[in-house]
């Protein structure tokens, strides 16, 4: 949809709720001065009667109109929920349902409600701000509060030499057709592996230095992907190794291998992963469902994914953590119910429910995006309730199917702190690999990012540019 503004240069609060509303269109500025062409909608910031009054207005002739406190100025950031809101309002009786998550886009929801709290409001003040300021329903209200206050209590305890690892192994048996991420496809770029696990090594020692120098304390590390379990055992053994051998692991907390995909998973594998302290691992079937699993290039079965769990239960006393996608090609509501109560019935430690998000990049050019129903989702989360688990962090992403989310569920007591720290963004996080961003947090909440070359050959092939981001991130960390 195109989209004018008219005194104010607000685009980002306009153009987000833009994409949550239609995320299978294409939204464009038009310059009001060359005049309104074709299906369009203005966003205008007048003055009032002692007030300003944020317009929205449609190529129908259709007006919404709010008027924002006296005393309120068109440079106040407050101002972004003004044009939002009556932006939101203008559109809402055009679609076929109100969004989930009303007007909130372009803020995390469990963020905004540590930021309610953090005002000073109860949880209860806070869940009435989401429904009343917001438009969120009452079940992601709920599931936005019990985030806000997960998210919170780990806030609470990271302390200020605290720091959490993450190792990219961007290397896959094969692309998945939705997949955005830099993950090459071993049957072309196996020969990279070995190179890259060689310069991984390397800037694990470099990290090794930097974190002894200024007293940093690792709390977690994740190793994900990509698909980590790629690596061949002697591979593995060897990072595990420069790991401890590089790392002081003694206030370490959780050490988790984001093994994903089955066919790479072997028991030997498992072994020297829990020998080196992995005490998590994922194995992610996305869904159970063979026919969704082969259109999406997988090259494992369902009952891969059974025999994988099985064999990851003998081996070591790991938490299990398994992924679904709601919303993937081919898939429906009976076959993704199906996916969620087969992987419920394994009895993992955590479950992960995706919604399907339209990603630049991925191999996958598939249609709209809006078409999985809230209740569907709902039921999911119903299923995987009753089975004990709790929601414990939340994430949206841009284009995503219906307007939703992504929620971690957890048994109690195995909610994983490496997911919470990066997704809330509330503590450092130093990554290695390439594509790799280290993001520190400072205290006013503004974030400085570091970052690895993109690509694994530019990774390989540029250990300067892994000395300068370690130099960059020494210099960080003593002013930090
Ligand atoms: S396994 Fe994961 S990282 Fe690899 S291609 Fe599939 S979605 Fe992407």
């Amino acid at each position: 949809m195109r989209f004018y503004l008219i005194g104010h240069e607000r685009i980002n609060p306009i153009l987000q709720l833009l994409i949550c509303l239609y995320p299978d269109e294409e939204h464009a500025q038009g310059d009001p001065a060359e005049g309104f062409e074709g299906e369009y909608v203005i966003s205008e910031l007048r003055a009032g009667e002692g007030h300003l009054v944020a317009e929205a207005r449609d190529y129908r002739g259709n007006v919404h109109t709010v008027d924002c406190p006296a005393g309120m100025t068109a440079e106040d950031p407050a101002m972004n929920e003004y044009v939002r809101r009556a932006m939101y309002h203008l559109l809402l009786p055009m679609l076929e349902e109100p969004p989930v998550w009303g007007m909130l886009t372009g803020v995390k929801p469990a963020k905004l409600v540590r930021n309610l709290l953090a005002r000073g409001m109860t949880p209860a003040e806070a869940s009435e701000s989401l429904r009343a300021d917001y438009y969120v329903s009452d079940k992601r209200t709920r599931l936005a509060v019990r985030a806000g206050a997960v998210s919170q209590d780990y806030k609470n305890k990271i302390g200020t030499k605290d720091i959490d690892l993450y190792i990219g192994i961007p290397f896959c048996p094969a692309k998945c057709s939705y997949c955005s991420f830099v993950s090459n496809d071993v049957r072309s770029w196996g020969h990279m592996v070995e190179p890259y696990v060689q310069a991984l090594l390397r800037e694990v020692e470099g990290m090794g230095r930097v974190l002894g120098q200024t007293g940093r304390e690792i709390r977690s590390i994740y190793i994900g992907g990509g698909t980590p379990s790629i690596l061949s055992e002697d591979q593995l053994a060897r990072l595990l190794d420069g790991i401890h051998g590089h790392f002081d692991l003694s206030h370490l907390e959780e050490f988790t291998l984001e093994a994903g995909r089955p066919e790479t998973i072997t028991a030997e594998k498992l072994r020297i992963a829990q020998q080196g302290g992995v005490g998590r691992i994922s194995i992610n079937p996305q869904t159970m469902n063979e026919e969704v699993l082969r259109g999406v290039g997988r090259l494992h079965s369902a009952q891969d994914i059974i025999d994988c769990y099985r064999m990851a239960r003998e081996v070591g006393d790991f938490q299990i953590n398994m992924d679904l996608i709601a919303g993937l090609p081919g898939d429906d509501d009976h076959s993704l119910i199906s996916s969620v109560e087969q992987v419920v019935a394994l009895d993992p430690d955590n479950v992960t429910l995706h919604c399907m998000a339209r990603k630049r990049g991925a191999p996958l050019r598939f249609g709209k995006t809006g078409t999985l129903a809230a209740e569907t989702v709902d039921r999911c989360h119903e299923i995987i309730g009753s089975h004990g688990y709790v929601p414990y962090y939340l994430y949206r992403q841009k284009y995503i199917a219906g307007g939703l989310e992504n929620v971690g569920f957890a048994k109690p007591g195995t909610e994983c702190r490496y997911n919470v720290v990066m997704m809330e963004e509330i503590g450092d996080v130093a990554a290695l690999g390439s594509g790799g961003v280290t993001k520190l947090v400072y205290p006013d909440g503004h974030i400085e990012r570091i970052t690895n070359p993109k690509y694994p050959i530019e990774y390989i092939q540029g250990p300067e540019k892994i000395d300068q981001s370690l130099s960059k991130l020494l210099k960080a960390l003593e002013n930090h």
